[in-house]
């Protein structure tokens, strides 16, 4: 294997994406997939998955849904994986026979009651709580207890972190005890696990969260102690909410396929992450292009950053605006599925995404103004049929009914001319012919333009919905 972060000039850049299935992915997990995801196709490397389930009581089949589904949406493809560590048990446990034999990892016997008591003692002594090593030099095993096995951390010296997020960070080794590897019933233990991974996968770039900097000194002494060169770590900081506290479900952290739900478009909610503690100049938009070519995790800002609904919202926006239309189709379809109603009409989902976008900040708002353009019968809003359907109102209805019915050509210019010629004629706006015309054909008294609207809609079923409303009254 080849060894990573071994600093050639030919190094492919390998990055990886490790969540834990024990919550559900969501914006900090995905903004670290996001930077590990752009810096190996900014460099041209690759990008790994895996799934680190070695907690098989916290993690959830759901969790690892969330993860493969929510990467998928999102457009992470990996070069490599999904792996899961629940299917590497075999690797961690050669490894620690190796590690054994090697002395770099010993066996323990000291029972939970010896571990308390030396703690008590510690605290007692106001030092700080770790392991005293008393088995560091045990030659015999202690009959009757299962020993937990230790990676033999060194005593002295310091380990530094040559962050490139956060610069050099300094620990001392006897800060450190003797982590454990492999708990009583031989199972590895999490940072353990880690290492083995990032070395056996050729990772030479961890980025990860700045609340796993504290395990970096643990993680580089047991890749030394295996021989291996540490990569270069990128700890990047925690997304904060609104309040200044860490991104959690107090806030509505929810799971990333709610946003799917919600009506986000994919590249915008990248294009919100990148930004979130990183800037190249003012750009505020990106394109998943733009933001490969831009990117670079040693800009990655160490202060944290607030969560933004309302800027997110904005930004969704942009991104419908400047889509091309067709790109949206399948977004608007799954949306609209939700409303019940569908659409295989290539063209009218088309116009229905131009005419709408500017007056919808998500894809779901698009389709819940939407709907009735795909369905045969519309339901009427009462309030808007009482101040737009009644009276003079009505009898401006029929007029425009009578006209449009003369129309040939059903296209926006054609409409637009017919009603605005009768406005003139009326010596009215055409606002007021609009409005009752909105309302019999949509049911509501807000849509796009009003010549758009009917257009869209075409020639029978406007007609239809105006003898219907003139029926009604
Ligand atoms: N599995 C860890 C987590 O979900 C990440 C570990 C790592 O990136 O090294 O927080």
């Amino acid at each position: 294997m080849r060894a990573p972060g071994t600093g050639s000039l030919l190094m492919t850049v390998v990055t990886r994406f490790a969540p834990s299935p024990t919550g559900m992915l969501h914006l900090g997990g995905v903004r670290t997939a996001l930077f590990s995801w752009l810096y190996a196709r900014r460099s041209g490397g690759r990008f790994i998955l895996r799934v680190e389930d070695t907690d098989r009581e916290r993690s959830t089949d759901e969790a690892v849904r969330v993860i493969l589904d929510g990467m998928a949406w999102l457009g992470l493809g990996a070069d490599e994986g999904p792996y899961f560590q629940s299917q590497r048990f075999e690797r961690y446990r050669e490894v620690i026979g190796e590690m054994l034999k090697g002395g770099s990892a010993y066996h323990c016997y000291c029972t939970k009651e010896e571990l308390d008591a030396q703690r008590e003692q510690q605290i007692a002594r106001k030092e700080k709580p770790r392991y005293t090593g008393v088995c560091r030099e045990r030659t015999e095993p202690r009959a009757g207890v299962s020993p937990v096995v230790r990676f033999r951390n060194p005593l002295t010296g310091a380990v530094v972190v040559q962050d490139l997020v956060h610069g050099p960070v300094t620990f001392q080794n006897t800060e450190l005890d003797d982590l454990i590897i492999a708990r009583s019933d031989g199972t590895p233990t999490y940072n353990f696990c880690v290492v083995v991974d990032d070395r056996d996968m050729g990772v030479t770039h961890v980025i990860r969260g700045d609340d796993h900097l504290n395990n970096t000194p643990r993680q580089m002494n047991m890749l030394e102690a295996l021989g291996a060169t540490p990569p270069a770590y990128a700890h990047v900081p925690m997304i904060l909410g609104p309040d200044g506290a860490k991104l959690s479900k107090r806030h509505g952290a929810v799971s990333v396929l709610q946003y799917q739900e919600e009506g986000f478009l994919p590249d915008a909610l990248l294009n919100y992450l990148v930004r979130l503690g990183w800037s190249h100049g003012d750009q505020e938009i990106f394109t998943r292009e733009e933001m490969i070519a831009a990117f670079d995790i040693h800009d990655v800002n160490k202060a944290a950053s607030a969560f933004n609904p309302e800027k997110l919202l904005w930004l969704n926006q942009q991104h419908m605006v400047r889509a091309a239309p067709a790109s949206l189709v399948p977004h608007l379809r799954a949306q609209l599925q939700r409303v019940g109603v569908d659409s295989a009409d290539q063209a009218l989902l088309e116009g229905v995404i131009l005419a709408q976008r500017e007056r919808a900040k998500t894809m779901k708002e698009m389709a819940q103004n939407s709907r009735f353009f795909f369905t045969e019968d519309i339901e009427v809003d009462p309030k808007a049929a009482a101040k737009h359907l009644t009276g003079d109102a009505l009898a401006l209805l029929a007029k425009a009914r009578e006209r449009l019915g003369t129309l040939t050509a059903w296209e926006s210019p054609a409409i637009h001319a017919a009603l605005n010629d009768l406005a003139t004629q009326l010596g009215m706006g055409l606002g007021k012919i609009a409005q009752p015309l909105r309302v019999a054909v949509t049911g509501t008294a807000a849509s796009p333009p009003i010549d758009a609207t009917l257009a869209l809609l075409g020639r029978g079923r406007t007609l239809a919905r105006i003898d219907a409303a003139l029926a009604r009254a």
